[in-house]
């Protein structure tokens, strides 16, 4: 994610003298405890899901099978995605009808259990939940806040795949950030939706494990008013179906994409569609009201694509571009394939940004929330090297003027390397990220730092990653002992002084 002053002011200096980010936040969603920061020291923990409760008639119903977990293992967003499972695919079947702001629909995920299963859950935020099947049989289920509890008629083996259909319909309801995030999730627009859901508003309009570290594949199947397009992730599949006044677009994203990164905006758009100049598919969309920056987004998009293939490695999906769309967000999100610009026409910078994403995000999805300087450090500093490309004030240049910033600025109170879930979006995790990266690249030098941009990307391709696992990487790469240095730059609350 970047906002849209974030992004826009990196190259002119002023970055220094803002404090934090205003546009962008995060919170947890309401009734869920933040737990305080106790270390800013890096730690190697692994998720591990919180501890099941089994009552005794789940041991019963299951012959020794457990409920799964109400929460992923992320300590810091304790009930966000669920234990007991792991997802490979979402088959989402929607319509919705913007006067009346109803959607309806059915989401079949395909699972695989990672335990005795007597019971699992799924994230949920609103809706009426009409009917729910595990494996073609009618399942029970029951609800608490966002958490959807489903009973299978019969316990689910360790390692077995199973299915699970739930079918829902009302009026979907944004998460409205507590803190200074603002709006994410599904958000109703005059003229349709938009769907950008960092980090945890997939639940406002699917149910399914809403967590980065359980990525699958998706299918989309949106039906919307005959004139309006829907846009969702990865390919269109066909040609739109219209009847009796509605469109039907069938999309597919067939590589894991983590559950904030799907979306399924809709609206009135205004399209360009070819292929970038390295022959990359690409696709451009944008809300009438920004119809003059069509052509610019779809050329700079394809033009920024191309040079991250030749600096962080192949592009991993089928196809890239952007989407402006009329809802004043005041942020963009990198959503897989097709990034979204809410409200602004972006400049360069918040286009190399978000493509940079695709990388550092998408296709190697953070493991736990606190290691978010791993997609904002990259995305920030891939800022600069296409500034430095463009013939625009160097990295080092843009380094220097961040490092300026006084030794009480407060982006060096806030260590980047454990972000925190009251302030997820934090400028230091983007500005002083992408300056721990400035300062790898000047200890290591340029043929390791860039050989370490590849191979961390060839070796983890759509897979979850920690910084721990980064920290290994550049020391075997580089052949240093780089402790100290990402101490400095990552763990530290305050201004390092060596690199
Ligand atoms: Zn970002």
């Amino acid at each position: 994610m970047a906002s849209k002053r974030l992004a826009t002011t990196a190259t002119a200096a002023l970055l220094s003298t803002l404090g934090t980010v205003g546009t962008v936040a995060c919170s947890t969603s309401s009734g869920e405890s933040v737990p305080s920061v106790s270390s800013v020291k890096p730690d190697t923990s692994t998720v591990s899901p919180l501890k099941p409760v089994a009552s005794a008639s789940d041991v019963v119903a299951g012959r020794g099978a457990l409920p799964g977990a109400p929460g992923i293992g992320d300590a810091d967003f304790p009930t966000d995605g669920n234990g007991g499972y792991d997802v490979g695919h979402y088959g989402l079947t929607l319509s919705y009808d913007p006067p009346s702001k109803h959607l309806s629909g059915v989401t079949r995920i395909e699972a695989r259990a990672t335990q005795d299963l007597s019971r699992f859950n799924l994230d949920l935020s609103g809706f009426t939940v009409s009917r729910i099947t595990v494996d073609g049989k009618p399942a029970k289920f029951d609800r608490a806040g966002t958490e959807l509890s489903v009973t299978p008629a019969s316990a689910i083996p360790n390692a077995a795949a199973f299915n699970v259909e739930v079918a829902y319909a009302g009026e979907p309801k944004p998460v409205r950030g507590s803190s200074n995030l603002g709006t994410y999730g599904f958000i109703p627009t005059r003229d349709g939706a938009f769907v950008t859901c960092q980090p945890n508003g997939a639940k406002t309009w699917f149910p399914g494990n809403d967590h980065p570290s359980d990525k699958a594949s998706y299918d989309f199947d949106v039906t919307v008013p005959a004139g309006l397009t829907a846009l969702a992730n990865g390919e269109l599949v066909g040609t739109p179906k219209t009847a009796g006044g509605k469109t039907t677009f069938r999309w597919r994203e067939s590589h894991p994409m983590a559950s904030y990164l799907a979306t399924m905006t809709l609206g009135k758009f205004e399209m360009l569609q070819g292929t970038t100049p390295g022959g990359l598919k690409n696709i451009a969309a944008v809300d009438p009201r920004f119809r003059s920056s069509l052509r610019k987004l779809y050329d700079v998009s394809g033009r920024v694509t191309d040079y991250w293939s030749t600096i962080f490695g192949p592009y991993p999906f089928s196809s890239t571009g952007g989407v402006v769309d009329d809802f004043p967000a005041g942020y963009a999100l990198e959503n897989q394939t097709k990034p979204m610009y809410g409200g602004f026409a972006p400049g360069d910078d918040i286009i190399a940004h978000e493509l940079a994403h695709q990388w550092f995000g998408d296709s190697l999805s953070i493991t736990r929330w606190k290691d978010l300087w791993l997609n904002e450090g990259f995305a920030t500093y891939a800022e600069w090297l296409w500034s430095e490309h463009e013939g625009q004030a160097t990295a080092e240049q843009l380094f220097r003027r961040q490092y300026a910033a006084a030794a009480d600025d407060p982006i060096w109170s806030y260590a980047p390397g454990r972000a925190r879930p009251d302030d997820l979006f934090n400028n230091s995790v983007y500005t002083r990220g992408g300056m721990a990266l400035h300062a790898l690249r000047q200890r290591i030098g340029d043929p390791a730092f860039f050989r370490l941009l590849k191979e961390w990307n060839s070796t983890h391709r759509y897979g979850n990653v920690t910084t721990p696992e980064f920290v290994a990487m550049a020391e075997k790469i580089s052949g240093k002992k780089l402790g100290p240095l990402f101490d400095a730059w990552l763990f530290t609350p305050k201004k390092p002084t060596t690199w």
